[in-house]
């Protein structure tokens, strides 16, 4: 017997690149381009270091109170997290555990299929239409639970809430996941339909819309039901999972509504902007309602774009997978930064003979 056969082997997720040199305009990896609200730098100067000696509050109660007030829910109707990466992760393994497959997009968050292969959870990726769109019919089928982000990554297409409540209501013998990694650049969030369906979670994040992936904070919404059982396995992983900056911080970030309006609203004219700007130069693109545009273009290889691209200092993300190695996932930053891009892309689209 050899000690490597008894290994849980997997092949993990790979995020996107985060190059050293800050002088990369970073438009890979959706992040905020700007920083997040002034009353977090202010609370992270005023910590007081000799505090950290202390194990932080395993409920994150100031975060909580502050989230539940913003929301308009019950304490007992959220659960925070380490990114809503740790969020999914305890979702994955508390919910998905019927032996049943789990179903989601066969585009998406490319991290699903690999939480899915380290639980050992059985999966079916459901294909996306031509315009890649949701086939609702797709989800009515017997299956051990379902997730789905609103809006999709990396396409930024947003379902309505209509259909999404359609699945939620067709399978409430499992438990419905909507990752709502996005939904603040222009979507309407499902968390109101909680109160009137037991197996729904939703899911968000500080990372995009909060200009905080820094910190790793996110948040999942639910019935009360739901949220204990969830916190009975997060509780037996590891009770200490928020640390006290990301608590304290986090929640100034929750207290300046002005500020989070004002980014998500720069952000979002921006990219209306930048979807013009692609347009004239040929590109085609899902109708994006995310911080980030999902592009191909009819004349140039997507991943001689994003070479070229990153050999000027400019990174965007690209896949090397069926049916999308021909896009680009542009994530919307600065209108400085975007107008750089663009200046560089035009530079390629003239390189390439007609
Ligand atoms: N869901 C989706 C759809 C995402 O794109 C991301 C970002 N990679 C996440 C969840 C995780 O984000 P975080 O862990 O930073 O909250």
């Amino acid at each position: 017997m050899n000690w490597e056969d008894n290994i849980r082997r997997v092949i993990p997720y790979i995020p996107g690149e985060q190059p050293k040199d800050r002088n990369v305009i970073k438009l890979n990896t959706n992040e905020c381009p700007y920083p997040p609200a002034p009353g977090v730098r202010k609370k992270a100067e005023d910590f007081d270091y000799e505090r950290l000696r202390l194990y932080p509050d395993t409920e994150a109660g100031e975060l909580a109170e502050a989230l539940c007030q913003y929301y308009h829910i019950g304490k007992e109707q959220l659960f925070i997290g380490v990114g809503s990466d740790d969020v999914l992760a305890m979702a994955f393994l508390a919910f998905f555990h019927s032996g049943k497959p789990v179903f989601f997009p066969d585009i998406t968050y490319s991290f699903y299929d690999v939480w899915a292969e380290l639980y050992r959870i059985p999966y079916e990726q459901k294909k996306l239409d031509e315009d890649f769109r949701i086939v609702k019919e797709d989800y009515m089928a017997e299956n051990g639970g379902i997730i789905i982000p609103n809006p999709n990554a990396p396409t930024g297409i947003l379902e309505r809430t209509e259909m999404i409540e359609e699945i939620v209501a067709g399978n409430q013998g499992s438990i419905v996941i909507i990752d709502e990694a996005y939904v603040d650049f222009g979507g309407e969030s499902c968390r109101k339909l909680i109160d009137k369906y037991e197996n729904l979670l939703v899911v968000q994040t500080f990372s995009k819309s909060r200009a905080m992936a820094g910190l790793r904070i996110g948040f999942a919404m639910g019935g009360e039901k739901l949220i204990r059982y969830l916190k009975d396995v997060k509780f037996s992983f590891n009770s200490y999972t928020m640390n006290m900056l990301s608590v304290e911080l986090g929640t100034e970030a929750v207290r300046d509504e002005e500020y989070f309006r004002g980014t998500v609203r720069k952000i979002i004219a921006t990219r209306e902007r930048v979807k013009k700007e692609l347009a004239d130069m040929g590109f085609t693109f899902p109708d994006s309602k995310g911080n980030f545009i999902f592009a191909s273009h009819r004349d140039i290889p997507a991943k001689r774009i994003f070479e070229e691209l990153k050999q000027q200092g400019v990174y965007v993300r690209y896949w090397e997978k069926p049916r999308i190695d021909n896009y680009l996932r542009i994530t919307i930053g600065t209108d400085e930064e975007m107008d750089i891009f663009i200046r560089h892309l035009r530079s390629i689209m003239k390189k390439e003979p007609a």
